[in-house]
């Protein structure tokens, strides 16, 4: 689909595309393909009383009703999955099915939310006082500001509404000023859903809010917005995690990775290339878990790099909407031009670069690079530095301790991997003295999560958790009780107290 046939499947008007300060290039030709107005700073304080005002309404709505909106989103999604997967890609780049992919997992963690709406168990506690019952009971909590990177435009909006609403809260999101258009698409999505869902659904119970920094910041200080998940950059997240503390908010933040693969001699070398390949090159390495680091034993990394080098020969770059395509376009010149200064420094580092080159035939405009490969001598500063384009290092080692060592020997801390069929080094690996990520696979590459697991990371990748497993509870407010049903007065631990 050309970029004006996407826009209008998704119901875009001219009065939504144009007349605004914002423009909204496409990454696959680098063309303009709207001027979306932005919201002004002073409309916020606005925006952040009518969720507060929504909160007062949908906090009362049981939560298997609230469920119910979550349902008609979900359905509301799958009738809208292949345009709204079509503007992923042409607001983001993404190839067609990595597209869909994106809207797959919205539908997915819709599904998720909905069983969770019935759910939200609390604990009966044992009460050391006869008479006395103790219970936790879960609440919600308030307004919920997202803030979502360019890369994952719809779904990771998806994992925080989807939850945020079932757990009680409104939801205001401001997306990446790359990518406003997936966000205002998926509004009319959501708002479709509410349509059928009747009158229980309070106004301004998801708003959107479009611009750059500093409007994410009038979300960030209000003391209005309880909860402030944050999806970027480790720079954003150095902002962003202090001024929300400072003011007692509670963030969940998701940032910056730096994943790696350890190959151990054992490990299953074909389906290792397979698996590198997709982690390191899908999404042209714009991903927050693409692979960019391989840990190789020293025994097989000749063999291992030979593979990878060949098949990193023919993967067919361009348009991402053209079928066959496996790798489309950075997100902007910028992106491209990170790239090529990181694979000087890595070069000058002592690096000895494959691939890399900047692709400027057979493709539609826009910045096009082949992926690179680059041996390194040891994990340097290059290699320690996240740089949001495929490019992957390669280091070897002689013993498990010291790969694991080099896999924890970064900042950041969210995806990490193994290839081997030691059952000894795939347990090593995942025990306390293993990985130090969120998230530690075998025989899986670092990307592709599925929702049912809780996702986020350690260290400068921020310690927050999304999605699936108790991810929930980041989303609600903790009620600790004690009920006395005795005629006496008992005091915790004895104490005694007698007036
Ligand atoms: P970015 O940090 O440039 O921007 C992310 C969002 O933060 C945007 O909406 C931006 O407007 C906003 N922002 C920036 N500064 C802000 C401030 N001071 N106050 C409030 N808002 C601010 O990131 P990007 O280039 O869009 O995305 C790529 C980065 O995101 C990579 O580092 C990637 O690893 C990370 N990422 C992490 C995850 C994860 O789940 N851990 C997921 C996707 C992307």
């Amino acid at each position: 689909m050309e970029h004006a046939q996407v826009l209008s499947a998704l119901g875009f008007d001219q009065a939504d595309l144009s007349g605004g300060t914002l423009s909204v290039r496409s990454p696959i030709d680098g063309a303009e393909v709207a001027r979306v107005v932005e919201t002004r700073s002073d409309q916020v304080a606005k925006v952040i009383e009518r969720s507060g005002d929504a909160f007062s309404a949908w906090r009362t709505v049981p939560a298997p009703r609230r469920g119910e909106l979550v349902r008609l989103l979900g359905e509301e999604l799958r009738a809208a999955k292949d345009e709204l997967g079509a503007l992923v890609t042409l607001e983001a780049g993404k190839i067609t099915s990595e597209g869909l992919g994106e809207v797959q997992e919205m539908i997915d963690i819709c599904d998720f939310a909905v069983g969770l709406s019935r759910q939200l168990y609390g604990l009966t506690i044992a009460s050391e006082r006869p008479g006395h019952k103790m219970s936790e009971t879960w609440h919600p909590l308030g307004p919920c500001g997202v803030i979502t990177a360019f890369n994952f435009p719809v779904a990771v909006w998806s994992w925080n509404a989807a939850l945020a609403l079932v757990c009680g809260n409104p939801v205001i999101w401001k997306p990446s000023e790359k990518t406003p258009l997936t966000a205002l698409a998926c509004k009319k999505v959501f708002e479709k859903a509410v349509a059928r869902f009747g009158d229980d659904a309070p106004e301004g119970l998801m708003q959107v809010i479009i611009g750059g920094a500093d409007i994410g910041e009038a979300l960030v200080t209000s003391r209005d917005v309880p909860i402030l998940s944050a999806t970027g950059s480790t720079r954003m997240g150095g902002i962003v995690g202090p001024k929300v503390a400072a003011r007692w908010g509670r963030p969940i933040l998701e940032l910056g990775g730096n994943n790696a693969m350890i190959v151990a001699p054992s490990a299953d070398i074909e389906m290792a290339v397979r698996a590198i390949v997709f982690s390191a090159v899908g999404t042209a390495g714009q991903r927050c878990t693409s692979l960019r680091r391989l840990i190789v034993h020293k025994s097989i990394k000749e063999d291992l790099v030979a593979k990878l080098v060949k098949a990193y020969s023919s993967l067919p770059i361009g348009d991402p909407r053209k079928e066959g395509t496996l790798i489309g376009p950075l997100v902007d010149a910028r992106s491209l031009d990170a790239m090529q200064s990181a694979l000087a420094s890595a070069a000058a580092e002592g690096g000895k670069v494959h691939g890399g080159d900047i692709v400027t035939e057979g493709v539609p405009g826009g910045a096009y690079a082949a992926p690179a490969l680059v041996e390194m001598p040891g994990q340097t500063e290059t290699v320690r530095t996240e740089t949001f384009a495929p490019i992957l290092y390669v280091m070897e080692y002689e013993d498990l301790e010291e790969a694991i060592d080099m896999q924890n020997g970064v900042p950041q801390g969210l995806s990490s991997c193994i290839f081997t069929l030691n059952m000894r080094e795939a347990e090593t690996f995942l025990s306390a003295t293993g990985s130090d990520c969120g998230i530690a696979n075998v025989n899986i590459g670092p990307s592709g999560a599925e929702i049912g697991g809780a996702f986020g990371g350690e260290k400068e990748t921020g310690g927050g958790r999304e999605s699936g497993s108790d991810a929930w509870k980041g989303y609600m407010r903790r009620q600790t009780s004690t009920v006395n049903y005795s005629a006496e007065l008992p005091l915790a631990q004895g104490v005694k107290f007698d007036i």
